[in-house]
């Protein structure tokens, strides 16, 4: 059997010589063989940061998520071979989603990102414009451009699907290449993967490249508009992010390594309590989905000291109902570890581990197991141990990768608090209890040292994605021991690959170089805008309409015609003595509409529809007898990519006779492309 080809410099290259075997976690066969020998590593991130960087760049943000969209719909129709092939990694099917549809679901999370948060267009203005002048013609904004590097990827062997695919999709939609680099153990997934990719045709050449095997001299090669991502063991993290060529460059490095997860039960949830059910149900699922190979998995389970022998009968049951054996087997929840050399080193951390307690579910050397063998595949028994000292130190140091959690006492929430502390850092923590009291003491107390937090109860059990799954809207890593990273976060993933730059100027360049018109830059009028489509609206076209004189009468059919008959707009002597209004004032709702009776263009037209308002202030209160005049200039315009129309955010200014602002709000309309 030959090595498999990695995907490098716009084609497969063989590795020459025989690789290194990777063998199906269950059965023990051979399933193929890894290297990277002869890849020209310094050529491949050439290629990517010359062929798939200005290709990527060319691209608006939407373009580069309609493609995404489109790779998710392409690798769903592929999700079964997919499966398949991870079954040889060891994973049941239910693993095998959580990796596969999993990664496919970031992916699609980014995909519509795009639309919702991100401008049609290849630059990212950040923030509001910050006038910095008396007289408004010196203006400043932050703007993002992405990095015209390589985002090299190094993934751990756990999530061969999810792993890649979390990094690729935030990378690509910032517009930046990716190198990806699977761990060799579980490669040949990774490669089906970008196999599938490639041959969709969808991308374009460059943006994704694959090395499968050892990195070689890869970062030697790194420049300071790389990008460096890894997921794996914190002993690793730790060399690369000190590699000479991250460290010379100030390489942007990102690290999601290991972590000693926590759980907390709270007090109230005693045994027959609905949050203690969940507690168990929660600790067992973290021990055995993905045969406990979950950087998220629970490591360490505190439960109140009076509650622990309920709490061990109870986790040591249902633990008990767990049948491991063949993944692809009917009926068995829990596959095998990812490869012999796995179960080794999970059998060297329960020896570390047994020092601090006593195992009381599983035993380490036996497991009986369904349709296998249990000396070829890398099966291995849920253990539960117990320490009844939780200040001992190996429960918050030694990770065992597998299914392995360590049952610990607590009495209060000061010794949970350090006893969390003690992790060093962990990605996920979880606090299952009925009080939301005691959950504010926890959250707060342990997040400084946490990533992401759950607090799981009975009204929201229902929903919850649970303690093991990152979101691709929320934080992904977490401080410390776990890396210091921070993956996905929404918009944060793909900023993440850019560079955040500070542009000064007139109002004038910054609306040029940012897209969107700015207050202070030139406006036009020479025919109302509502009469334009996006074919002809350019930012800065603008209407001025008005003045409008507001009368008593306005304000108090206002007050009857919609109900609101607050005081300040219908009781004379009551709003006389508001200290902010001093008589009768108008709803602010009216000056709005009002301005939208003064700036419409009434007639069918290019402008499909209103969808909102944003940043409403009201500046000044408008008294009857005040005559409003209003603005609106086009400040953004967005087509849509797979629609004919698009949106258009108006700047709309409402002033009174004496110029001074009244309301200040961004009109959302819907126009149309042509007509
Ligand atoms: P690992 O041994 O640290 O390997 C991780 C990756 O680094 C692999 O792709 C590996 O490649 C690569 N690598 C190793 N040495 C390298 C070097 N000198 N230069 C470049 N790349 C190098 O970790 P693992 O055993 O695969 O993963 C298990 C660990 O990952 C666990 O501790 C787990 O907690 C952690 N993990 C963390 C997260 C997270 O999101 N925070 C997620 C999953 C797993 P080769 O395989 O080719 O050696």
């Amino acid at each position: 059997m030959g090595a498999l080809p990695s995907y490098v410099s716009g084609g497969w290259h063989t590795p020459s010589g025989d690789g290194t075997p990777a063998y199906d976690a269950a059965t023990g066969e051979e399933v193929a063989r890894i290297s990277s020998t002869g890849i020209d590593m310094a050529a491949a991130l050439d290629h990517g940061r010359t062929v798939g960087g200005p290709a990527l760049r060319a691209l608006t943000f939407h373009q580069r998520g309609a493609l995404l969209k489109a790779l998710v719909s392409h690798l769903r129709e592929h999700r079964d071979e997919l499966y398949a092939l991870s079954a040889r990694t060891g994973a049941t099917k239910a693993d095998s989603k959580f990796d596969i549809d999993g990664g496919i679901g970031v992916a699609a999370a980014y995909a519509s990102l795009a639309k919702r948060e991100l401008p049609n267009d290849t630059v990212y203005p950040e923030g509001r414009v910050e006038t910095l002048g008396k007289g408004g013609t010196f203006v400043g904004r932050n703007v993002l451009t992405p990095l015209h590097g390589v985002a090299v990827q190094i993934n751990a062997f756990n999530f061969p699907v999810w792993g890649p695919l979390e990094k690729f999709a935030p990378a690509f939609l910032a517009g930046v290449p990716s190198l990806i680099k699977p761990a060799s153990q579980t490669a040949y997934l990774t490669h089906r993967l970008v196999e599938l990719i490639v041959e969709s045709g969808l991308l374009p050449e460059g943006s994704l490249q694959l090395v499968c095997g050892g990195a070689g001299d890869l970062l030697d090669h790194v420049t300071g508009q790389d990008l460096v991502s890894f997921t794996g063991s914190a002993a690793t993290a730790q060399r690369l992010r000190a590699h000479p060529a991250v460290v010379r460059n100030s390489v942007r490095f990102n690290a999601e390594a290991d972590s000693l997860n926590l759980s907390v039960l709270g007090p109230d949830a005693v045994p027959g309590t609905t949050e203690f059910d969940l507690y168990v149900k929660q600790v067992v699922t973290e021990m055995t989905v993905k045969a406990g190979q979950k950087c998220t998995a629970i490591r360490r389970a505190f439960v109140p000291a009076e509650l622990i022998d309920d709490v061990e009968r109870a986790l040591c049951e249902k633990l008990a109902k767990v049948t491991v054996g063949n993944p692809t087997a009917e009926g068995v929840r829990m596959g095998a570890l990812a490869s012999l050399e796995q179960r080794e080193e999970v059998r060297r951390s329960l020896k570390a581990l047994s020092g601090a307690g006593r195992i009381v579910f599983g035993d380490p050397d036996r497991v009986d197991v369904v349709d296998a063998d249990h000396e070829r595949g890398a099966f291995v028994s849920p253990v539960l141990l117990r320490a009844d000292d939780p200040d001992r130190a190996e429960p918050h140091e030694v990770e065992a990768f597998g299914p392995v959690a360590t049952l610990m006492p607590y009495t209060s929430v000061e010794q949970l608090v350090a006893l969390a502390a003690r992790g060093q850092g962990s990605l996920a923590g979880s606090v299952v209890t009925g009080d939301p009291d005691f959950a504010r003491d926890v959250v707060l107390g342990v997040a400084p040292w946490h990533g992401r937090l759950l607090v799981l109860d009975a009204e929201d059990a229902g929903e919850s994605t649970g303690h093991g799954s990152p979101l691709p809207a929320f934080v992904h890593g977490g401080p410390g021991r776990a890396g210091g990273g921070q993956e996905m976060a929404g918009i944060h993933g793909v900023l993440h690959h850019m560079q955040r730059t500070s542009v000064q100027g007139s109002p004038t360049v910054l609306g040029r170089v940012t897209g969107q018109w700015v207050p202070g830059a030139e406006r036009t009028a020479d025919e109302h805008p509502f009469r334009k489509s996006l074919a002809r609206l350019r930012p800065g076209d603008s209407v001025t309409a008005g003045p409008r004189r507001v009368t008593a009468e306005d304000v108090a059919h206002f007050a009857e015609f919609t109900g609101d008959t607050f005081y300040a707009h219908t009781d004379e002597t009551a709003a006389a003595a508001n200290p902010l209004f001093g008589g009768i004032v108008a709803h602010g709702y009216l000056v709005v509409s009002l301005a939208a009776g003064l700036f419409v263009s009434p007639e069918p037209g290019p402008v499909l529809a209103n969808y909102g308002l944003e940043n409403l202030r009201f500046r000044t209160p408008v008294k009857p007898g005040d005559e409003l005049t209003v603005t609106l200039t086009a400040k953004q315009i967005t087509p849509r990519e797979d629609a004919d129309h698009g949106e258009v955010r108006w700047d709309t200014e409402v002033t009174n006779q004496q110029g001074e602002p009244v309301a200040k709000y961004d009109v959302l309309t819907l126009v149309a492309k042509d007509g």
